[in-house]
């Protein structure tokens, strides 16, 4: 990419100008799309640094290293889904590994480290992500890595990712973070500490629930070099039309997130007063607020009763989206497990979308008076 900026950049100025100065022959400001596959070599032994586009391919390329700069990585990897980017960072582990997982994790984690354990036997174990003593103990039996979310998913509990990162150092564990919730605009685990950053792209990263990503960053050129060599040999990358989705998307990530966040902290203070909602659930920052509401709230004539707020399993983009994440996005963990962590059939998940804060206030609390047992008496008595 062109580097004819004399000073270090902002972020969003960087995110903005994605994709411009890249092409000197036409000047073109969005980023060309390169379909090709293959690419011609004028003789033997030589290449325009393009041969065949498992291993590079000029879209993704500048995807690429927006990506890394965001996350402060030595080197960013695009690839067709979050569930990929995951599977692909653990390629680096082999049979017996031990991981250490939090608890509170996307349940398509959940789903695939019980795949690795069955099929491949590595050996999973879970930490609550606060007792440090129970970590240190968990790290000792030979862990190779800690796989933490944070704010956890859904019942947004923090991890301190610098002091996680210290115990993990010191047994020469690596620290993976899935930092989906957050973005790079609100935490950079690499700067805390982290070896390997991992998001679902598909969410606030693409913005507008149009496009299945997936993105892996490392911190360092040597971690970079086995996570890149594994990716050419599998070959999850993402498509270059997709690459261009994304990287045109990414422009306007702190404008989304910033009005996300707003509405976000609207919610909060408006739920914390609502009789409808026992508890709120909100780290403080980004997007993401979780509720527990009142049990007099029938939840399936709630999530039918709402008209601009959707009842649906994903999160990060434009349109205010509603999850049960016991029916939903955590319906593969036991009901045990479940209740330990929290996700109740009462439990919400929402995901601020950017839409007037009013019209959202407003979507709610009719949504809630048409579901509760209070109202139903009135109406009916
Ligand atoms: C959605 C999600 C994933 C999985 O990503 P896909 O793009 O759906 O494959 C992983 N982690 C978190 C936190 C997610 O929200």
């Amino acid at each position: 990419m062109a580097t004819d900026c004399t000073w270090q950049k902002k972020i969003d100025t960087i995110l903005a100008q994605a994709g411009n100065r890249v092409d000197n022959v036409t000047g073109s400001i969005s980023m060309p799309l390169y379909f090709s596959t293959a690419y011609r070599h004028e003789g033997l032994g030589k290449s325009t640094g393009y041969d065949y586009s498992r291993m590079t391919e000029p879209t993704r390329d500048v995807l690429e290293d927006v990506l890394a700069q965001m996350e402060n990585g030595a080197k960013a990897f695009a690839v067709s889904s979050g569930m990929a980017a995951i599977q692909l960072v653990f390629s680096q582990f082999k049979t017996d590994d031990h991981i250490v997982v939090s608890d509170d994790l996307y349940g398509g984690s959940f789903r695939f480290f019980d795949l690795l354990k069955d099929h491949y036997h590595l050996r999973f174990s879970k930490w609550d992500g606060q007792d440090y003593q129970v970590l240190d103990r968990l790290l000792a039996d030979d862990a190779k890595a800690v796989w933490i979310e944070t704010p956890s998913n859904p019942t947004m509990k923090v991890i301190d990712i610098e002091k996680t990162a210290d115990h993990a150092h010191q047994v020469g564990a690596q620290l993976l973070v899935d930092n989906t919730f957050y973005t790079p605009l609100i935490q950079q685990p690499l700067n805390l500490g982290a070896d390997i950053v991992v998001h679902s792209a598909t969410k606030y990263l693409s913005g507008h629930n149009d496009i299945l990503a997936g993105v892996v960053i490392c911190k360092t050129e040597e971690t970079a070099a086995v996570i890149g060599k594994n990716l050419i040999t599998i070959g999850p990358n993402l498509a270059p039309f997709d690459s261009w989705l994304l990287l045109r998307s990414l422009k306007t990530l702190p404008l989304r997130l910033k009005k996300q966040e707003e509405n976000a902290q609207t919610l909060v203070e408006h739920f914390k007063q609502s009789a409808f909602v026992s508890d709120v659930r909100y780290p403080g920052r980004g997007g993401m607020v979780s509720i527990y509401v009142d049990k007099a709230v029938n939840i399936d004539k709630f999530l039918s009763a709402l008209e601009v707020a959707s009842f649906a399993e994903s999160l990060g983009g434009t349109e205010t989206l509603v999850t049960v994440p016991a029916v939903q996005t955590h319906a593969d963990l036991s009901e045990e497990e479940r209740q330990k962590t929290g996700i109740t059939a009462e439990l919400l998940r929402i995901s601020c979308g950017i839409e007037n804060s009013e019209d959202l206030l407003r979507d709610f609390n009719q949504a809630f008076a048409k579901a509760t047992t209070k109202e139903e008496e009135l109406i009916n008595g």
